[in-house]
């Protein structure tokens, strides 16, 4: 009802925030199955704005050899082909690399819900400049598996974000 939802981040809406730890949940179940197949604990998950589940998948870089499978891009073609991403969502458990940030440009996604942006801050700040809804729940149990990762397996982390330790 309001001119531009634009940079709405559910401020005052308790409902919408129930909601987005639902969906958030999606994206948590693919991280722990990532991390129980020995793989980087990133999960992600793209819903319909109604809620309806399009596509989840996790971060493959360990299990496929595959570093481009990162988990937004899994649940992103898990998805399939649509004509418009401007109604959808991707929830990742994680702030979105420069990658998968430009994978939400790309395609027009017109918001990003992120379970944390603790253990490392990707492109959303970005995302939101240009207008891309952008909601960091700061969520604890997102916090924990990538402090629990990246104390556990350093070098693996590092590798994911091209980086040396
Ligand atoms: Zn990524």
């Amino acid at each position: 009802m309001n001119g531009s939802p634009e940079g709405a981040t559910g401020s005052g809406t308790g409902q919408s925030g129930a909601m987005d730890a639902e969906l958030l949940e999606a994206a948590i179940r693919e991280a722990r199955a990532g991390r129980a197949e020995g793989g980087i604990p990133i999960g992600a998950a793209l819903f319909h704005v109604d809620g309806t589940l399009l596509g989840s998948g996790h971060n493959r870089r360990v299990q496929d050899g595959d570093p481009s499978m990162h988990a937004e891009t899994a649940a992103f073609r898990d998805a399939g082909r649509r004509a418009t991403y401007r109604d959808t969502i991707m929830v990742t458990t994680l702030s979105p690399c420069w990658y998968c940030s430009g994978l939400v440009r790309q395609f027009n996604i017109g918001r990003v819900v992120i379970g944390e942006a603790r253990t490392f801050h990707g492109g959303h700040d970005w995302l939101a400049e240009h207008g891309v809804a952008v909601t960091v729940l700061d969520d604890a149990e997102c916090v924990s598996m990538m402090t629990e990762f990246i104390a556990a397996e350093p070098h693996l982390w590092f590798e994911d974000i091209g980086e040396t330790p």
